[in-house]
């Protein structure tokens, strides 16, 4: 999924350039295949209908036959594939009712949070139930007089032990709408019904069921002439047909930019992969990846923010390599029952949040000075972030359970304990990829890029594949990730100091020679200039309030400034605005003593705090500054940051 954005993780929103290509074809494709296994199986048949959407609930009817003579226990999910922390989806279940298929009443009895067992069936069941939903995300269910938004483990009740039968899924419109279905789930004869090889990929396809916007386009498969995957982009929207086609044309570009980083695509279950896209007032800002399609999802029109939605469609797309196919032993196969905490998220989130940025820029679609802009950000958060101090990346990614969308009623400390492995995976991602590119520069290692890199997981872990769709046999291990550095590079010492000291430790890469190789100078903001440490204030009459824990190491914290008090003045200079706090650090040298009044608990008290030097850092493409790039820079640069494709500029 994509990151959200928390106070350890903005990346920077600047206002890049969207360059867009004007030459695609239309190919609208029907394609299917049926389902790889369970002919012999019964399937487990689910109906949902919507007799009264404006009210948010679905009706789901689930039959099931052939089951063993023990009771049924139906299971509602409380984890969701992309998704890292636990949310429990039956809370929103109601009216669950039980039949035989002849029509005799069961009694389903509620014996867990999310369980409940039927006994006394002859091999048959009928379930009944409703399930209330009204979030628009890559997560939950929400119905209304507009469309259902399924995220498949938000709405369905599952039969513990039936896990590998096929499903049927029929759709049934609310009366008088004339909605279709976007999904990954296997396509059939009949526009509403679809099936599913296993319970693995019924959970993990989510479906749009609406009077949607529906675009498609073809791209060959670099590497086999016969294989032309199909590209459905799916758009539920309020904008303009204008918005929609410009979108649509860039997530091509997207797609044929991303397949050259590992030369081929992944053979899609069904000959397709849907772009699930919901860009509507009612939704809410979130991305998540599954085996076959994506959903996006925003509050913003496709004309506010064309390229924000373009960064969420990139980083997604990368997944269908990394992560749903390149994929981490702890999330394979995925427990919908419980939290997949993971120790590698850093590489499955964080280079993938990096390729999402840096396949825009060799898209075409994002400006340079927006990218560096971006990584920056990345770099920034790495080196200013009190909490590298205390964690590792891969500490941070087996936190994703307590910060992915999890919620807590309690105070919590992540500014300083947490720092995003989305981000600091990308800091990783891009250090590693400069890394190796300085070392084939120098001759001190091969001519090999993360790009290479990528490509080698994709060999060992991602194409080999398997016979069960959507399950993946050869999930990797942090160690594995660890060798296959090793292996490209020849070179185990590289690769031990680039995991024992950067993804396993505490250290910090040092990108300011790494960015000087590309003609980027990366230097401090305001040189030599005070800084109190990145605290969040909240300005009133009173003063500056301290709105979250003061960071660790800070001035700030050093000088006993703590969350809840409010800074009144400095050197008997008031403190109401953030302008007047600048001024009042900005102004003066690390090193230099400030008084501060502040008040506690209501009561007035001073302190002496020591400035230190402003972290903050600044990149500046050396060209702007007068300073022509030498040819291994332009060579270096455009290694890195322009298109792979034939014909691109
Ligand atoms: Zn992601």
């Amino acid at each position: 999924m994509m990151s959200r954005p928390s106070t350890t993780a903005i990346l920077r929103t600047g206002t890049a350039g969207v360059l867009l290509v004007a030459c695609a074809a239309w190919v609208i494709q029907a394609r299917g295949s049926q389902p790889a296994s369970g002919a012999d199986t019964p399937s487990v048949s689910y109906e949902f209908s919507f007799p009264e959407p404006e009210h948010r609930w679905m009706q789901v009817a689930v039959t099931f036959t052939e089951l063993p003579s023990e009771p049924l226990s139906l299971r509602m999910s409380s984890a969701s594939p992309g998704r890292y922390a636990r949310h429990d989806f039956a809370k929103n279940v109601f009216e669950v009712q039980a039949a035989t298929l002849a029509g005799n009443g069961l009694e389903p009895s509620r014996s867990g949070v999310a369980r409940w067992d039927v006994d006394g069936h002859d091999g048959t069941v009928e379930v009944t139930y409703r399930v209330y939903g009204d979030r628009v995300d890559g997560t939950y269910l929400a119905i209304d007089d507009t469309h259902a938004h399924v995220n498949m483990p938000a709405a369905l009740l599952w039969g513990a032990g039936l896990e590998a039968r096929p499903a049927t899924v029929r759709f049934v419109p609310p009366s008088g709408k004339p909605w279709r279905v976007a999904t990954q789930l296997y396509p059939s004869s009949d526009p509403l019904t679809f099936t599913a090889p296993n319970l693995s990929y019924l959970l993990d396809s989510p479906v749009e069921f609406s009077a949607f916007a529906d675009r498609s386009f073809t791209v060959p498969d670099p590497a086999d002439a016969s294989y032309t995957p199909t590209f459905r982009v799916a758009v539920h929207h309020t904008g303009s047909t204008a918005a929609l086609e410009r979108y649509t044309l860039a997530i091509e570009r997207i797609v044929r930019e991303m397949v050259m980083v590992f030369g081929e695509f992944p053979r899609f279950e069904t000959g397709r992969y849907t772009f699930i896209a919901d860009y509507l007032p009612s939704a809410s800002t979130d991305a998540m990846e599954h085996r076959n399609s994506t959903v996006l999802s925003s509050p913003t029109s496709l004309d506010g923010q064309l390229e924000r939605a373009l960064g969420s469609a990139s980083h997604e797309f990368f997944h269908v390599w990394n992560v749903e196919r390149i994929r981490p032993r702890s999330l394979e196969p995925f427990d919908f029952e419980r939290v997949n905490p993971s120790d590698e998220l850093w590489l499955a989130e964080g280079f993938t949040n990096y390729y999402g940025a840096l396949i825009l820029h060799r898209a075409g679609l994002v400006s340079t000075a927006d990218t560096m802009d971006r990584f920056l950000s990345a770099i920034e958060t790495v080196l200013t972030g009190p909490a590298r101090t205390f964690r590792s990346a891969v500490d941070m990614s087996r936190l994703a359970p307590f910060t992915d969308a999890a919620t807590a009623i309690d105070r919590t400390n992540w500014d300083n304990l947490f720092i995003s492995y989305y981000v600091w995976g990308e800091a990783l991602g891009l250090g590693l990829d400069l890394q190796l590119r300085a070392r084939a520069a120098d001759g001190d290692g091969p001519a090999v890029t993360l790009d290479d890199y990528m490509r080698l997981l994709w060999e060992r872990f991602g194409r080999p594949g398997g016979d069960i769709p959507g399950l993946v046999p050869q999930p990797y291990a942090q160690a594995d990730a660890r060798m296959a550095l090793a292996d490209l590079t020849g070179d185990p010492t590289f690769a031990d100091e680039f995991f024992d000291r950067f993804v396993e430790g505490h250290d910090a890469i040092d990108y300011a020679p790494l960015f000087a190789r590309a003609g980027f100078d990366l230097a401090p903001r305001t040189p030599g200039a005070g800084w109190i440490g990145a605290a969040q204030f909240r300005f009133g009459r009173e003063g500056a309030q301290l709105v979250a824990p003061a960071p660790f190491g800070s001035p700030l914290y050093d000088a006993g400034l703590a969350q809840d008090d409010v800074l009144v003045a400095i050197d008997d200079r008031p403190l109401s605005s953030a302008g007047q706090l600048d001024q009042a650090v900005g102004t003066r040298q690390a090193g230099e003593r400030l008084r501060v009044t502040y008040a506690r608990r209501g009561e007035l008290q001073t302190t002496q705090v020591t400035l230190a030097a402003d972290p903050r850092l600044t990149v500046v493409a050396q060209e702007r500054q007068g300073e022509p790039l030498t040819p291994a820079q332009r060579q270096f640069r455009a290694d890195w940051l322009d298109s792979r494709l034939p014909h691109m500029p």
